[in-house]
């Protein structure tokens, strides 16, 4: 029995890769494997069309919403983000909350002024600041949803009237939010959405249009829209297993009944690292992510012996990030709870034999 924490890409639900294994063999019977099957098909158009409108209607997303699968990964929309949004001498607020915010940060200094709101980089990226501005003249406000290597989450918005772009790569679809509230939203595939090699990318409308920069077509969030995702070939098989994870999140009762799932398997955890010393949890308890949980042992010499058993139980992936040390359980949507009450057990068992 394998428990799969990896971080991502990561564990996906059992029925979709079956499903994307009988599609390697044979694609709804046309003889062809998806791998084999060109993307101007009408059978890749109703792939990309179910995909779009599960994106649609699980995020409840309004009329204004365009729902790109792109290539890149979240990194380029690190630049792709205010190459088209950023238009040069105007200036855009970022909240800097972990490694890969201050990578997003970085990109935008290439295009324009950057207002560093806050930054938890003083305590290791263990806390989401909340005290501060975002300046009127902002074009807009970028934060980072869910901080998957430091597992710190934002569970409120910056307040502020302008708008909200969220690398959402981690969280998405595994809690309820009003989508709308954004301008735009990114997320690499490889967690709660599919198979890496895609970035879904939701932007509003009236976000575009207001950058005279010359652009290669590739960067263009017009184009893109304009061709359906499909400018240039796109990621067939990982877009096909986006479109099985989604109805798989459809068919479970999407992100109403993934919710509470999500929040027992985080309190089941938690609840272990608060109550046995051994273990010590790294985040601020008010902005602990629900999707990584991180800690550290009180005896660090205790780690190799516990990595060792975890490793034993069949428990994938539990190592820290090498920036931060220690442990991370990643539990996206397609973990079920068994798996972290397995996790839990063994940590009591730890505990109780070493602590
Ligand atoms: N943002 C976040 C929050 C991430 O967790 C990751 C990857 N784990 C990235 C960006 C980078 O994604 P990619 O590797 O798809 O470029």
């Amino acid at each position: 029995m394998v428990h799969n924490f990896n971080s991502g890409p990561s564990i996906l639900p059992k029925v979709v890769y079956e499903q994307a294994a009988q599609a390697i063999a044979d694609f709804n019977g046309t003889g062809l494997s998806i791998l084999e099957l060109g993307h101007r098909t009408s059978h890749f158009q109703a792939v990309m069309d179910e995909a779009v409108a599960l994106v649609k209607e699980l995020m409840q997303l309004d009329a204004n919403k365009e729902v790109l699968f792109l290539h890149g990964g979240a990194s380029t929309q690190f630049f792709q983000v205010p190459f088209n949004l950023l238009p040069q001498g105007k200036k855009a607020a970022y909240l800097d909350c972990g490694m890969w915010g201050t990578k997003a940060i970085k990109d935008a200094k290439l295009y324009g002024d950057v207002q560093v709101l806050g930054s938890s980089k003083d305590k290791n990226y263990t806390y989401i600041p909340n005290n501060y501005t975002v300046d009127a003249d902002a074009v807009y406000c970028h934060i980072t949803s869910n901080n998957t290597v430091e597992g710190t989450q934002q569970h409120e918005w910056p307040d502020t009237q302008v708008p909200l772009i969220s690398d959402m790569s981690s969280d998405i679809l595994s809690r309820q939010l009003d989508f709308n509230r954004f301008g735009l939203i990114y997320a690499g595939a490889q967690k709660n959405i599919g198979a890496a090699g895609v970035n879904l990318v939701v932007v509003d409308k009236n976000m575009l249009g207001h950058n005279d920069r010359s652009m290669p077509p590739m960067l263009d969030y017009r184009q893109h829209i304009a061709n359906g995702s499909m400018l240039n070939t796109p990621p067939v098989f990982a877009v096909y297993v986006c479109m099985l994870t989604l109805r798989w999140l459809k068919e479970m009762g999407g992100i109403a009944a993934i919710e509470p799932i999500n929040q027992a398997k985080a309190d089941l955890l938690y609840q272990a690292l608060d109550r046995l010393p051994v273990f010590t949890p790294t985040v601020a308890k008010e902005d602990r992510s629900l999707m990584n949980a991180v800690w550290i042992m009180e005896d660090a010499t205790l780690e190799a012996l516990f990595l060792e058993q975890c490793k034993k139980e069949g428990m994938i992936g539990i190592k820290g990030h090498r920036s931060v040390g220690g442990f991370r359980a990643s539990m996206y949507n397609a973990m079920p709870l068994s798996s972290v009450q397995a996790l839990v057990q063994l940590m009591e068992h730890f505990a109780h034999t070493h602590g």
